[in-house]
């Protein structure tokens, strides 16, 4: 059990694991749960129906995506799935970190590999589907794109999912089988990371 001087120990979460393995729904839990913070990315991607610009992204032009790029704002960046590019605001991810927030990143592979280097205490999860065969039901279930696009992304997560099983960039493989374990285990994780660095 976490003491509330380990709830006052800033952490940099970082999650990862392909589309439709219900990163946003367990980082949307460690919010309410724990307090996080939620890191808005900015991106270069179109608003999805739904999305608010400032609360599930910042919204930015290529040119103005660049423009941040070249001030050196992003603690990470990447183009994701060859396509757009997404970035982490470094100086509200800095300010909440040392005013000891748990601060929560969803991004991918190749940014959590260069948070890690930049940032090593950082904690770095990768959600897992339980099957291929299931991931491939959730990414239609979800009916966001069309079928070419389903397929993509479900080519790109099997390629993350090799990555990640073969790299040292993730402290920790989450398998979301069932989604309260899934919180529950990040949860441990989390607390148990907050209490190492204790003192
Ligand atoms: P989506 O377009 O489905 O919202 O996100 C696509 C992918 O981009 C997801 O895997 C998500 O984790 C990743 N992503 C979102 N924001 C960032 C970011 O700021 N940096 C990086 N590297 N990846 C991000």
């Amino acid at each position: 059990m976490a003491s509330a001087s380990d709830q006052n120990r800033g952490l940099l979460l970082v999650i990862s694991g392909p589309s439709g393995v219900g990163k946003t729904t367990i980082t949307r839990a460690l919010e309410r749960r724990l307090g996080g913070v939620f890191s808005v990315s900015a991106t270069t991607r179109p608003r999805a129906e739904g999305e608010v610009d400032g609360r599930d992204y910042c919204f930015r032009s290529d040119l103005e995506f660049q423009q941040l790029a070249d001030e050196g704002a992003f603690l990470e960046q990447a183009q994701v799935y060859g396509e757009y590019r997404y970035g982490t605001p470094r100086e509200p991810v800095d300010r909440q970190v040392a005013a000891g927030k748990l601060v929560i990143l969803d991004i991918d592979v190749q940014g959590a590999r260069q948070v890690k280097q930049a940032m090593p205490d950082a904690l770095t999860l990768f959600i897992m589907p339980p099957s291929d065969a299931e991931l491939l039901r959730r990414l239609r279930e979800r009916r966001r794109e069309n079928e070419t696009s389903i397929q993509r992304r479900f080519d790109e997560a099997k390629r993350e999912i090799a990555f990640a099983q073969g790299s040292s960039v993730y402290d920790a493989h989450i398998v979301n089988d069932d989604l309260e374990r899934a919180i529950d285990d990040a949860c441990c994780l989390i607390n148990h990371r907050r209490t190492m660095y204790q003192g």
